[in-house]
């Protein structure tokens, strides 16, 4: 089997493409490296193309001829699609238009598309959400994925294509050889920012706020190892091959941790006393973000193997560590 992975040589993209490569599927990466690495693709096929691009993307795909497309390469930052809107519109929406039209032009008709918990917005209680929930994104980054989601279905329903949406939580952790890992240039995830904060890059970690309607006033958010998000993507190829088609499913462990929880975690396995503050509430935060995975497991009888805080603290904090002798 072919696959062709946009994005590949970003954080979640690698951690992908390791897992496919090591089931023995072959991958051509199509990334721009504006946010990505080269060596995080460990040594496997690059084409370096800007989705923008519809010659490049129709070359790469008419070349390669892959069976599926994974589609990772995407601006990802809720912040910054805030503020400017278009580039998010033009960067994950034009561009995946390009990526569809390219497809449908080389007869690729498979697709697993990455796409957000933040296309929920702000659930109304405080339980599990099910990919049935209401989808309201509050920001043009969650705006871009559910429109996608909506390409997907209408083009699935013209028979076009075949996809799989899997709806990620909050992704976390390394490989556990700490071989590849999260390396933007501007961390704001929790997880990262508080082990940058214990190394030393920041000299204080913010807490976005303490008065939410949560046991301790900080939000819960459902932090999930990449590698478990990377072999979901295999379970999504495998069921796309067995006629599983045209669904979309929540992926996150259905546990949540508050931002508290986080940070005593990471004290704990970093033993070192950071400084904390607690400022204002960023704006757009749901205090409660927790994935109802029945779906996923059921259908695509994916079993997550490091349902562990500790375990995806220990990795993102090896990998931090390399990451300073790297740079
Ligand atoms: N957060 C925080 N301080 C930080 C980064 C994040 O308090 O420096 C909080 C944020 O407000 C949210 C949670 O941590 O409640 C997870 O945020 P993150 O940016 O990691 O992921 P998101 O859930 O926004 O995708």
């Amino acid at each position: 089997m072919k696959v062709l992975v946009t994005g590949g040589a970003g954080y979640i993209g690698s951690h992908t493409l390791k897992a496919l490569r090591e089931e023995g599927i072959e991958t051509l990466t199509f990334d721009n490296l504006s946010t990505g690495h080269e060596w995080a693709l460990l040594g496997s096929q690059l084409f370096i193309g800007d989705l923008s691009d519809y010659g490049t993307i129709k070359k790469a795909i008419s070349l390669f001829k892959p069976d599926a497309v994974i589609h990772f390469a995407a601006s990802i930052q809720v912040g910054e699609s805030v503020l400017n809107p278009l580039l998010y519109y033009s960067n994950n929406l034009k561009n995946t238009i390009n990526l569809l039209n390219a497809m449908i032009e080389n007869n690729v008709n498979k697709i697993v598309f990455s796409s957000s918990a933040a296309v929920y917005g702000i659930p109304q209680s405080n339980q599990p959400v099910k990919e049935i929930n209401i989808t309201l994104p509050i920001n043009p980054y969650g705006q871009t994925k559910l429109m996608i989601e909506k390409i997907l279905s209408d083009m699935a329903h013209a028979n076009q294509i075949e996809y799989i949406s899997l709806r990620y939580f909050n992704a976390a952790g390394a490989d556990s050889n700490s071989l590849i890992g999260q390396a933007y240039k501007y961390a704001t995830h929790l997880i990262t920012r508080a082990l940058k904060t214990a190394k030393g890059e920041f000299d204080k970690l913010e807490i976005y706020g303490a008065n939410y309607p949560t046991p301790d006033g900080t939000c819960i958010r459902d932090y999930i190892h990449v590698d478990d998000l990377a072999q979901a993507h295999l379970s999504a190829l495998r069921a796309l091959n067995y006629n599983i088609k045209n669904e979309i499913f929540n992926i996150g462990y259905g546990t949540g941790y508050s931002v508290q929880e986080v940070i005593m975690k990471a004290k704990e396995i970093t033993n070192i006393d950071f400084k904390v503050v607690t400022v204002q509430r960023r704006e757009g935060d749901p205090p409660f973000l927790v994935a109802d995975n029945t779906k996923i497991k059921e259908l695509l009888k994916w079993v997550p193997k490091y349902d562990s805080l500790n375990y995806i603290i220990q990795t993102a904090w090896e990998w931090e560590k390399k990451l300073s002798k790297l740079q």
